[in-house]
């Protein structure tokens, strides 16, 4: 199996790129889907979230209630710790689980906005980047997803910095040029790198 970690910061062209790897056939774990799975209805991270938190983080239909949540964990490293320590061991067991139906000979794709965040650059067989300037990822941001600006930098502020992210890159995909561009970069590298 060939393993990519795949990352970038937020509207950095991520999700375009593992949809371009996507449609070669690779299969895709995506974490922020994970993210939300871990935590559904009936699973144990949940349950342990309620215990922790109180019933206050839980919605009338028993979801989680992401914003009570959010205003928590916001600012209280503590309490932020206790959140990671039951998602992430959940996370981990859905991915292994998602990795566990890729055949012998498939490429799987790990993409995770915080790959580089949580060491997970040193298991993966290629670590590609998807790389643009801040005020790039920020005007995308505003533009296609009706994100305030204040929000994006936010976002931003919160995640690796883009220095550190390019340290454990393999491969970068600069994306400053078109969408096509970058399509094009992803064709490239998977006759090159990926599928050879
Ligand atoms: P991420 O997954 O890293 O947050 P996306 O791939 O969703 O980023 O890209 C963020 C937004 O910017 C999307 O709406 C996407 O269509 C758009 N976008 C991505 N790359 C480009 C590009 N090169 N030119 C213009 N828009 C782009």
């Amino acid at each position: 199996m060939f393993r990519l970690g795949l990352t970038g910061g937020i509207g950095s062209g991520k999700s375009t790129v593992s949809a371009r790897l996507a449609s070669h056939g690779a299969v895709v774990i995506d974490y922020d889907q994970l993210a939300r799975d871990a935590v559904e209805v009936g699973t144990p991270a949940l349950a342990a979230i309620a215990e922790r938190f109180g019933p206050d983080v839980i919605a009338p239909d028993g979801s989680l209630d992401r914003p009570g949540l959010g205003s928590i964990v916001f600012g209280d490293d503590a309490a932020r710790a206790d959140l990671e320590a039951i998602t992430h061991p959940a996370i981990v067991e859905l991915a292994i689980a998602r990795e566990a139906t890729v055949p012998d000979d498939g490429v799987v794709v790990h993409d995770h906005p915080l790959l580089v965040e949580m060491g997970m650059a040193a298991f993966c067989d290629l670590v590609v980047v998807v790389d643009a300037p801040e005020d790039v990822q920020v005007e995308r941001l505003v533009t296609t997803r009706g994100m305030t600006e204040a929000d994006a930098r936010a976002r931003m502020a919160a995640q690796a910095s883009r220095e550190e992210r390019l340290a454990e890159a393999d491969v970068v995909l600069d994306n400053t040029g078109s969408i096509e561009d970058l399509e094009a970069r992803v064709d490239e590298l998977w006759a090159q790198r990926i599928r050879p």
